[in-house]
């Protein structure tokens, strides 16, 4: 995503009351924050906020939380929330690698990533959202049933997290190379914004649900 900064998104996430803004202290108590026991889902890394938005919308038995690292990115789902506010969705704007401050054992029942940033050079692999240093933070956090979705258009990151399964201990649930014609996984499929500019241009988007072993 480019970023350009935008002044005063800082302060303005600050006073947003859609921002959780100590996320550490809700550990192990983010059902109380939506006051009931509806399943938590996540999505890191959640852009401007369309699909997360739109999840919230189509499934209010359901609370989510959308988590981004850019205050520039993220101002842009407040502003869409200030006109149209979802009781079952929050925002956190941090790094996702302090994942595990934030959310307790078994506390988040389903994590999406969308579109993750490539960080095509080696020496950043871990930087990636689906390397096996990030699966082994998701897997502390997720429910017993609880599992991964993950789109890209990528070729190379998606089959960089196709071998980050096993070393890491994860299984495949469900895997198409070309989300947009296979029936069955399209069922239900909610795009993003990356989605539909990458599908638009006429790449195949690539899915994976992984669920972590025992
Ligand atoms: N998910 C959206 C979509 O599909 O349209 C946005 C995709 S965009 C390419 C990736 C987003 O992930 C960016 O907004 C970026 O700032 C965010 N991101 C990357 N690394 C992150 C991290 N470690 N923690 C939180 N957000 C991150």
């Amino acid at each position: 995503m480019r970023l350009r900064n935008v002044s005063g998104s800082r302060e303005a996430i600050a006073r947003s009351r859609f921002v959780i803004q100590n996320p550490t202290e809700k550990k192990n108590h983010w059902k109380e924050l939506f006051c009931n026991s509806h399943p938590i889902q996540i999505e890191i890394g959640m852009g401007k906020g369309r699909f997360i938005m739109d999840m919230a919308r189509l499934h209010p038995e359901i609370n989510y939380i959308g988590i981004e690292k850019y205050s520039s990115v993220l101002i842009r789902g407040i502003q869409k929330m200030e006109k149209e506010e979802l009781p079952n969705l929050y925002f956190i704007r941090m790094d996702a690698e302090e994942i595990t401050d934030v959310f307790g054992e078994g506390e988040v029942d389903k994590i999406y990533l969308n579109f993750s940033d490539p960080w095509p050079k080696d020496r950043h692999a871990k930087r990636r959202l689906p390397s096996r240093e990030f699966l082994n933070r998701y897997r502390a956090i997720l429910s017993k049933e609880g599992n991964l979705e993950f789109k890209t258009d990528n070729q190379a990151l998606f089959s960089f997290a196709l071998e980050e399964l096993e070393p890491a201990g994860w299984h495949l649930e469900q895997v198409t190379y070309d989300l947009h014609s296979d029936k069955n996984m399209m069922e239900g499929n909610v795009m993003t914004e990356y989605e539909e500019r990458f599908s638009s241009m006429g790449n195949p988007i690539y899915k994976y649900i992984i669920f972590p072993s025992e």
